[in-house]
């Protein structure tokens, strides 16, 4: 490949880096066209399918089903995916909300106590099998070419939308599958970030690197930016377009080069001094030992523990008139 799989812009830089896990060399680059940094040469669809149902959680977990502390912390991580829908201004008031790579269905879990109507789909097996098991949340083990119309009102994708190697298509199925007032809410990782370790950027399982710029090319022809947060992870609330533009939500040449002179400054001072690298050893050791301390109890239990600790979130999300919700949420969680 020598051309941009969104845009089709000749590469204007490549070079290799390592991957996080393994080390293996990746062969990257930067579009020209949209500034989207992606993998030279990517698996085929059918080697992804494979690898998502049945390999990936074990490669990056080693386990078949969540530990405990993985559960704890995904209950956390879902409060603060709460909190940022709630920002852009969503009501859960009759909503039907579908997670796209559900997991373990921890996220579902804690927005059906946040008030929506939740399901699922999850390529792994056992990870789907774990969410119905656990949570009697409808995690259906699918993908996203099984999406129905108008099967949700609000789509989520957490850290999900950087493995698919058709972002555009997929962009364009979740808008025909949503009613005209629905909404998509991505997180990615940041290509923009400096808050990631120099040895924590490139995966071989994240296809492409999206920055506010290029996530807008994938999705911008499609959806219209309601809220963006990229501080850290990049989290963009969307809401459908009645109709598509006529074309891709390019970014000027400055833009581009933006993510091409953020690309120049990663490295060890900058995620040291600028990326708040030094404090984290101290707060993995805070972690570790919030972990240790963890009762033993199920993971349902683990997850309504995590939920009963959200003083903002509770008041918020369970006990609040539709109307006055929503800006009641975006005061309290601005
Ligand atoms: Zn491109």
């Amino acid at each position: 490949m020598t051309t941009c799989r969104l845009c089709n812009a000749a590469f204007s830089q490549t070079w290799t880096a390592k991957d996080a896990k393994s080390a293996e060399p990746l062969e990257m680059a930067l579009c020209g066209g949209c500034g989207l940094v992606q993998q030279v040469s990517l698996p085929s669809d059918a080697e992804l399918k494979i690898y998502y149902s049945h390999n990936y959680r074990e490669d990056y977990k080693s386990t078949h089903k969540p530990k405990l502390k993985y559960v704890h912390r995904a209950g956390h991580v879902a409060k603060d995916r709460l909190g940022f829908i709630a920002r852009a201004g969503i009501n859960p008031a009759g909503k039907r909300l579908l997670d796209v790579g559900a997991g373990g269905g921890e996220f579902c879990y804690i927005a059906s106590k946040a008030g929506f109507s939740v399901s699922g789909i999850e390529p792994h097996h056992g990870y789907s099998e774990f969410a119905r098991d656990n949570y009697g949340v409808a995690i259906e083990t699918a993908g996203i070419a099984d999406l129905k119309a108008k099967q949700a009102d609000v789509v989520t994708l957490f850290h999900v939308f950087e493995h698919l190697a058709h972002p555009q298509e997929v962009i364009s199925k979740i808008w025909s599958v949503l009613p005209d007032d629905g909404h998509l809410i991505i997180e990615a990782p940041n290509i923009h970030q400096s808050d990631a370790s120099p040895h924590n950027i490139y995966f071989k399982a994240h296809l492409f690197y999206y920055s506010r710029f290029s996530l807008m090319a994938a999705a911008g022809q499609y959806f219209e930016p309601i809220r963006l947060e990229d501080s850290g992870n990049l989290m963009v609330a969307f809401k459908k377009r009645l109709q598509p533009l006529n074309q891709q939500a390019l970014p000027t040449e400055a833009e581009v080069a933006v993510t091409q002179k953020r690309l120049s400054q990663k490295g060890w001072m900058e995620y040291l001094f600028a990326g708040g690298g030094l404090a984290k050893p101290f707060k993995r050791v805070a972690k570790v030992i919030e972990e240790a301390l963890l009762k033993k109890q199920s993971p349902k239990a683990t997850l309504d523990t995590a939920w009963a600790a959200s003083k903002n979130l509770i008041p918020l999300y369970t006990s609040l008139g539709a109307a006055t919700a929503a800006a009641l949420l975006v005061d309290a969680c601005a």
